[in-house]
């Protein structure tokens, strides 16, 4: 997976993360309709194609879930048409119109609701996390090093907000983003900054160019993922994203 990223050309990936998030959202969006009270209308008059069934005389909850092919039997049936069937489900009738399909719609709308992580570049590993020696104040180092020449676009790895944008002494040129859940990421020895402070990013946004300004040998991109925004309160980053869905 990493050696299929590498040579795909960032733009393109671009705009497959882009339909994801859309799709992702989408399916978000049609969260609250079908949660509402009014479940069965708003899928028989959101989507076209649902598949309604009008209760004819003789009609059992059971007999029109074999009939129909419902998933589940009729207790899914009449689990996504409790506000017009009613407490019983052993009284159904004429003339009422059930939604064949209401209760699998909720089932795909919620598993769609994933968090979309992305790999902060696509470059070869350099140094990795928790690498000792002494050129690096804490003893060890603090982020994992990603390879790539000066000018590689860098990505949001999530979506967030953007808490500095600036030089910082030996990183050079940073970034730093705080998620959702609380932790926030770094990227560091950036050639240019492409957000600002206060900004909203989404996953895989460009955030900036690598290159190597601040204490460095040669371009590369210096990633960490942290508790704080602040030095000192690093984890893994690489299992971070791992945690969050990312091949790496
Ligand atoms: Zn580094």
């Amino acid at each position: 997976m990493p050696a299929k990223g590498k040579h795909r050309r960032p733009k393109s990936q671009r705009v497959t993360r882009a339909a994801a998030v859309a799709s992702a959202g989408g399916a978000a969006l049609a969260l609250p309709l079908i949660g509402a009270t009014g479940a069965h209308a708003a899928t028989d008059s959101a989507a076209t194609d649902a598949k309604t069934y009008t209760v004819k005389a003789g009609d059992t909850l059971s007999k029109i879930a074999e009939a129909q092919h419902v998933d589940g039997g009729w207790k899914k049936l009449y689990d996504g048409n409790k506000d017009v069937v009613g407490a019983d489900a052993g009284v159904i009738k004429p003339g009422m119109k059930l939604a064949l399909d209401g209760a699998a719609a909720t089932t795909t709308a919620s598993t769609a609701s994933t968090a979309d992580y992305v790999k902060p570049v696509d470059g070869s590993i350099g140094t990795p996390y928790h690498s000792n020696g002494s050129m690096w104040s804490s003893g060890y180092h603090t982020g994992t090093d990603f390879v790539v020449p000066t000018g590689t676009a860098i990505k949001a790895v999530g979506a967030g907000t953007v808490v500095s944008a600036g030089m910082d002494g030996a990183y050079g040129n940073e970034v730093v983003i705080q998620h959702a859940d609380g932790r926030y990421s770094q990227y560091a020895h950036m050639s240019s900054l492409g957000v600002s402070a206060g900004q909203t990013v989404t996953a895989g946004q460009q955030i900036g160019l690598s290159g190597a300004t601040g204490n460095v040998t040669g371009p590369h991109l210096h990633f960490e993922i942290r508790t704080s925004p602040s030095y000192g309160s690093d984890v893994d980053p690489l299992a971070y994203l791992r945690e969050h869905g990312v091949s790496i």
